[in-house]
């Protein structure tokens, strides 16, 4: 593939300081929600990031959205760094990279008719005067699948997927090139999930917007995803082209992710792996492979040396001692 990725992280790190005490607090350790992470997103292309709850792919998104300072480590945007964006710069990043939200009342405000929030972003920015937003905002509302008179309704008059769509149209209304999706279908009726995930696509195909999709549904990523990253106590464990992960899955842990869903994949061949005990606390992650202590091929040096990630087919890489 040529050209420049879209969006580029490399070598993130977010360690965040564990204290005690109010007024002369002293920190007692650092907590690695993430630590050591790179991949990057081509124009119009949806990354996958999934892993189990705390594995840190939220750290990592509210990194991209830039609502979180890295500890180290960088992120750019075609191929300008945003670290440090400030006043217009930062407005114009906002704009270039929206997200997307589980629960969608979290940006919807209940007070407010749904055209009305769908302008906030073109008002803010001066976009245009106010025939051209009212049309903007009509376009906007067709293009996720709801009437242009539904601008005048409240939150409250529409059901979740109806919600979860408007809240899409208010990411889109500043036509960003990156939008995250954190669980953008898992709070949705099963029966519609499938529909909002092919808005999704639609969308992307008409306007060559990227995803960073943060699930922990392997279905959806399987769906929407060109390459998917597994996460595990803030390291990438497994990344590669969703197909091949899918056909030719490695890591023990993504493995058992996959066994859990196996019933739902009947014919899919995979060895199944349960899952035991909880994510150990990131606050003290185990040494070595940081999946050792749940690990059921664990051998001796796997708790002493961390295992690096390391390419075992084209653009399929593993960290893990069985693949080295
Ligand atoms: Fe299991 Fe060792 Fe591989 Fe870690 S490096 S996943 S402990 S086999």
């Amino acid at each position: 593939m040529n050209g420049r990725p879209l969006l580029q992280v490399e070598g993130l790190r977010k360690h965040f300081p564990f204290t005690k005490g109010i007024l002369f607090a002293k920190t007692l350790g650092h907590i690695k929600a993430v630590d050591d992470v790179s991949f990057e997103i081509r124009a119009g292309e949806t990354l996958g990031l999934v892993g189990e709850s705390g594995c840190g792919k939220t750290t990592t998104s509210r990194m991209i959205l830039n609502l979180e300072e890295p500890t180290e480590g960088r992120i750019l945007l075609d191929g300008e760094p945003i670290h440090g964006l400030q006043g217009e710069a930062l407005r114009a990043y906002r704009a270039r990279v929206q997200a997307v939200f589980q629960d969608p009342w979290s940006s919807l405000n209940p007070r407010m008719k749904v055209g009305r929030t769908i302008a906030e972003s073109l008002i803010v920015n001066a976009w245009g005067d106010r025939a051209r937003i009212d049309e903007r905002v009509r376009e906007l509302l067709l293009q996720v699948g709801l009437r242009p008179e539904q601008a005048q309704q409240y939150p409250h008059e529409f059901s979740g997927g109806q919600r979860q769509r408007v809240a899409l149209a208010a990411a889109l209304a500043s036509r960003p090139k990156l939008i995250v999706l954190d669980e953008p279908v898992s709070a949705l009726d099963v029966s519609i999930r499938a529909q909002m995930m092919n808005l999704l696509k639609d969308i992307q195909a008409q306007d060559d917007v990227a995803y960073l999709l943060v699930a922990h549904d392997l279905a959806t990523v399987r769906h929407m995803a060109d390459h998917t990253v597994v996460m595990y106590l803030g390291k990438i464990v497994e990344k590669a082209p969703t197909a091949s992960l899918f056909d030719d899955v490695r890591h023990p842990y993504t493995k058992a992710l996959f066994s859990a869903v196996l019933v739902a994949w009947p014919g899919q061949a995979a060895e199944e792996i349960e899952l035991k005990g909880e994510v150990p606390s990131p606050l003290d992650p185990p040494s070595g492979c940081r999946f050792h202590t749940r690990c059921p091929y664990v051998m001796p040096h796997c708790s002493q040396h961390e295992p690096a990630l390391r390419q075992v087919s084209r653009g399929h890489f593993v960290a893990c001692y069985l693949f080295e």
